[in-house]
């Protein structure tokens, strides 16, 4: 059984989604006033390691990620570039998207944009001003933490001390800042806003990501994910919000991968070590290999960025796809032998047994490499079928759905096609049927189908949508 890190119980707890079989997961999405640096991806990354797991492990996700389109810096990037705040966040949005497409990040079911969801946000907020928590100053709504004991339950922060009724304005304060925050910010002159039923203003940051998830997941949910530095403020305000709004438990499992640093430094522009997913793709580094990268150190671990670990990533990438290259080149349909079969089954438990260890991300992949060196040792000793390879490729290629770090498998070219059906004619002509059937079973494992004619043979791709003529 799956068990993983819970933020709010500070222990490895099994999990156990509220409704058998099915994982309700939000994650906190980026907020579009800038290209997102790796340290983001970090987070990006590890979530989508997470729910890839969750998939692979058969359960049915329903993932909702964010999109932070209105905030303190998205209105003040806008002004300063004198464009629209939607003209401006569209455009980060955009090149978010097209960065985690490079990294393989899996789209999530639902990517909900504050901006289109300010009626919930006002409701919610309605509902807190019934129900007692909060005040009124100049326009603007602040939630009371002294109305909430539990308030600080997830940062494990005690706020006993702290003054009633300072409050703070700012969407993102300082770790020792306990102050009763900003629900509704009243208009500002200059300022985007909207006329609404608790007047005129715009949403605090934290209130957009408690009515977002709420409404597409209801008002508990399985599992809540964020970078660390998320813990305070930002979700201990979602909790306190939610819970005190629906007097039910909000989140069941809290999920924060650590931080990363570069070249074991703080990542900072002045100190010339901030990247962006393209800085390094300028660079020439592979996307696979970033994310490899990204996703190889345990999430609790802080993860230390280098351009030798990208260099490690890169080769660890082609050793993977050199596996899958000489087994292909070596499997056909036959069956793998009851040895063989039985070493996959003990890698593939080995794998779940890691990754069930709250993501043991080193143990897997450690499963994996193991595997494919006594695999070759095997090969060399003339012991691997062609049905063993087979099998093997399998193996490796059903690791890839959770990693996604390997390429997508290039199209075999026309010649190396040739080459294979001059070797199946050979066959046939000394009479080794096996082995000019096993060449055309192989063939049409890499979706190419052979046609004997008057004429001689003729051969054709076969895609998923159909047919195409060569
Ligand atoms: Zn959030």
């Amino acid at each position: 059984m799956l068990r993983i890190y819970n933020t709010l119980t500070n222990s490895k707890e099994e999990f156990r989604p509220a409704e058998p079989g099915v994982v309700r997961f939000y994650t906190c999405g980026p907020t579009v006033y800038d290209f997102a640096h790796i340290g983001n991806f970090r987070t990006f990354v590890f979530q989508d390691l997470l729910r890839r797991y969750l998939r692979f492990r058969d359960y049915s996700v329903i993932h909702v990620m964010n999109i932070t389109d209105v905030d303190d810096r998205t209105i003040q990037m806008a002004r300063t570039q004198g464009i629209s705040l939607v003209e401006y966040t569209a455009r980060y949005t955009e090149a978010f998207l097209e960065d985690s497409q490079k990294l393989g990040l899996q789209a999530p079911d639902f990517m909900p944009r504050a901006t289109g969801h300010i009626p919930e946000m006002v409701q919610l907020i309605r509902r807190l001003e019934e129900r007692g928590y909060t005040y009124r100053r100049d326009g603007s709504i602040y939630f009371s933490i002294a109305r909430f004991p539990e308030y600080g339950k997830l940062s494990k922060q005690d706020f006993k001390g702290m003054q009633a009724g300072a409050r703070v304005d700012n969407d993102r304060y300082d770790k020792d800042e306990a102050r009763d925050f900003v629900l509704w910010k009243a208009r500002k002159e200059g300022e985007d806003f909207w006329e609404t039923e608790i007047g005129p203003g715009r949403p605090g940051w934290h209130i957009e990501c408690s009515a977002m998830s709420m409404k597409y997941l209801g008002e508990s949910f399985d599992i809540h994910c964020g970078g660390i530095d998320l813990v305070f403020p930002h979700h201990e305000n979602e909790i306190a919000q939610s819970e005190c709004a629906t007097g039910k438990p909000f989140v069941h499992y809290w999920v924060h991968p650590e931080f990363l640093v570069v070249e074991g430094e703080k990542m900072s522009k002045s100190l010339g070590n901030f990247f962006t997913l393209r800085d390094l793709l300028a660079q020439g580094h592979s996307p696979q290999a970033i994310r490899y990268l990204l996703l190889s150190v345990h999430y609790r671990k802080q993860l230390n960025f280098t351009m030798d670990g990208l260099r490690q990533a890169e080769s660890s990438i082609q050793r993977l796809e050199d596996f899958r290259q000489r087994m292909t080149e070596l499997a056909d349909g036959s069956d793998p032998c009851p040895e063989f079969t039985a070493q996959i089954e003990s890698a593939q438990a080995s794998f779940i047994e890691a990754m069930d260890d709250d993501l043991n991300i080193s143990a897997a992949l450690g499963v994996i490499f193991d595997f494919i060196r006594s695999t070759y040792q095997t090969h060399d000793q003339g012991r691997i079928s062609r049905g063993d390879a087979r099998a093997a490729v399998d193996f490796v290629l059903e690791v890839d759905q959770v990693l996604g770090v390997m390429r997508p498998q290039p199209e075999l070219l026309d010649e190396e096609i040739a080459r294979r059906i001059e070797e199946r004619q050979a066959a046939r002509r000394r009479r080794d049927f096996a082995e000019a059937d096993r060449i055309r079973d192989w063939l049409s494992s890499q979706g190419i189908q052979l046609e004997d004619t008057r004429e001689g043979i003729r051969w054709k791709r076969i895609h998923k949508n159909g047919l195409s003529q060569n």
